[in-house]
């Protein structure tokens, strides 16, 4: 072949490798040894813009920033030494002027001697945006568009990791017995208010995503650089203050209270263990009525790890039977020896932490339950006690979480069956604030107890809410005034009214009154003066095991019959 013949061929080739380029659907790019573009595609052109002379006559500068040139260069000048693929990913500049995610591949090839570096680009744009949303999905929470709690640890755990880490605090926020507003508006109501308690949480966050929903009702702030624990106090005034105007919603203007509990650490800290400790405090500011904040402190943590075991050694204590036990507090009548009663008051022996009173037990047994089965222990101990002493009442505390338990009065009424006890016998002492949650199937269940005999008796009364205009309604055969008002029968002229009060109401609705907490002779004399005739108190007895129980009812007996 001649020379002619040879030039041909080889124009030929080129224009077939050219058609083949251009027939290509990836955007191609082909540098030569000194960086210069020596091919480009029509997919590089629909991709990058401008048209194939633009590329092969403009010099990179023009549309490389130095630093792109640099590494540009680097890259190229890798591959050609190496003779390696490499591949990265960049953004560039679409067609269009919007930015671009692309990844290159791109590999040394030689042409008739000359080593070229053929590139070959994927725009992945689309790929990225579903990763950036599905990944903004994750994190976010779509009814309130703040972070969510994935978020929300990814702020954290970035905070926490700063080279120069500062105090940082969490604040947990609890919208207050927001479950009650949505059942009662319903979830439309209850959306609205959501976003708009997140539009004020956002507004006092520092930075865009330090402001997160954490859970339905439960939101969460994040304070860097918070100095101290003062600090942090001031800032969980702020989140309280976010609730102090009420809320727009379709329903109309709606008040919400907020329980708020933070946790303010030192660098360090972990963000579980931060967010372990906010959670603690949350727990107690949600036990104080709305609007209260709680700082952690280590006090808190003692208290609260406390609880935690007690409840476990509770459930223990409960399945083995031999740390619990009952003791009986006479209830005298008038003449100040008769004995007409006794109350059962659980006691627990803690075979480490000695005895615990019941007020430190039984809210943890009503937080979770085990108040039902502590209940029906205590009455079934008390009935195989008193069974025997059918002429005095047994009062037994029942709690509320109790009432609220299905088939509670078949239960009652079988234990008394099983130890031969007539309902008449028994006295079941509930709390005012107890009462006033009555509905319907607590009614009924109360009213199936009446109707075998069982009274009803009001204790601690005065505490709550005393409405006396309640005891009638609520067929109530006793009230017991709280031992706070018989403490401050001499000094209080207001204990000394409300006792009054108290005495008259239950005259005239034939409802029997039992004075608790009497420690002296002359709050006896008080109490006897305005027609009180049941007392309770260490004056006469304190709370005694069942075998001394038993003694002082057999010679109180006797004498009774002597
Ligand atoms: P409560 O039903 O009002 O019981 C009276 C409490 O006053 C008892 O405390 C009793 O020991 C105490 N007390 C009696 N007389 C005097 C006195 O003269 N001075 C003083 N300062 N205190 C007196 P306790 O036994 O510590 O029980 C506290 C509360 O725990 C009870 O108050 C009751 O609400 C609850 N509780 C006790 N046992 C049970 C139970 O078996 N079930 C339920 N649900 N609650 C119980
Ligand atoms: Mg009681
Ligand atoms: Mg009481």
């Amino acid at each position: 072949m001649g020379q002619h013949d040879q030039g041909n061929a080889t124009a030929a080739r080129d224009t077939c490798f050219r058609t083949m380029l251009e027939a290509l659907p990836s955007p191609v790019l082909v540098i030569d040894r000194s960086d210069r573009i020596v091919d480009v595609n029509a997919a590089f052109c629909a991709l990058c813009g401008n048209d194939r002379d633009y590329w092969l006559s403009t010099p990179n500068e023009s549309y490389l920033s130095p630093e792109q040139l640099a590494r540009f260069t680097a890259e190229h000048a890798q591959v050609f030494a190496t003779g390696e693929d490499l591949e990265t990913e960049e953004v560039v500049v679409g067609h269009d002027g919007t930015l671009r995610s692309v990844v290159t591949r791109r590999r040394r090839i030689e042409c008739e001697g000359e080593p070229l570096v053929l590139t070959v680009l994927t725009d992945v744009t689309a790929l990225r945006d579903a990763e950036t949303r599905a990944r903004y999905l994750a994190q976010h929470d779509p009814l309130t568009t703040l972070p969510n709690r994935t978020g929300l640890n990814e702020q954290l755990g970035a905070l926490l990791a700063s080279p120069s880490p500062s105090p940082v605090a969490l604040l947990l926020i609890d919208l207050y017995q927001f479950k009650d507003i949505n059942d009662a508006f319903g979830d439309c109501v209850g959306d609205a208010l959501l976003r708009g308690f997140a539009y004020r949480l956002a507004g006092i966050a520092r930075e865009p995503d330090r402001a997160a929903r954490t859970g339905g009702d439960t939101f969460a702030l994040l304070i860097d650089d918070c100095p101290d624990a003062a600090a942090a106090a001031d800032a969980c005034r702020q989140a309280l203050a976010l609730a102090e105007a009420p809320f727009a919603s379709p329903a109309g203007a709606v008040t919400l209270g907020l329980s708020v509990g933070c946790a303010w650490a030192e660098p360090g800290v972990t963000a579980a263990e931060l967010h372990r400790r906010a959670e603690f405090a949350l727990y107690e500011a949600k036990q104080q009525p709305a609007n209260a904040f709680c700082l952690f402190d280590a006090a808190l943590a003692e208290e609260v790890h406390t609880r935690r075991t007690l409840k476990a050694d509770l459930r223990a204590a409960l399945a083995a039977g031999d740390q619990l036990d009952v003791h009986y507090q006479p209830v005298i009548d008038a003449s100040g020896t008769r004995v007409v009663g006794v109350e059962a008051l659980v006691r627990w022996h803690h075979p480490t932490r000695g005895l615990i009173p019941p007020a430190s037990f039984i809210p943890i047994a009503e937080a979770n339950g085990l108040i039902v089965p502590l209940g029906e222990w205590v009455l079934d101990r008390a009935a195989a006690m008193m069974a025997r002493f059918p002429d005095i009442a047994l009062a037994v505390n029942l709690s509320p979480i109790q009432l609220r338990s299905p088939d509670i009065d078949t239960h009652i009424l079988a234990i008394l069956t099983r130890h031969g006890m007539h309902p008449r016998q028994l006295q079941l002492e509930v709390t005012e604030s107890a009462m006033l949650a009555v509905d319907a199937l607590v009614e009924t269940r109360l009213a199936r107890l009446r109707a075998a005999g069982v009274q009803l008796v009001l204790d601690d009364f005065g505490t709550g809410y005393s409405s006396l205009a309640h005891l009638h309604k609520l067929a109530i055969d006793r009230v017991k005034i709280d031992q706070s008002f018989v403490r401050e029968l001499g000094s209080s002229q207001d204990a000394r009214a409300i006792i009054q009060a108290v005495l008259g109401i239950g005259q005239s609705l034939g409802i029997g009154v039992t004075a608790e907490g009497v420690e002296d002779e002359t709050q006896q004399l008080f109490l006897r003066a305005f027609g009180c005739h049941e007392f309770q108190g260490y004056l006469f007895s304190r709370p005694l095991a069942a075998r001394d129980a038993v003694t002082f009812l057999e010679a109180r007996t006797e004498r009774a019959a002597a």
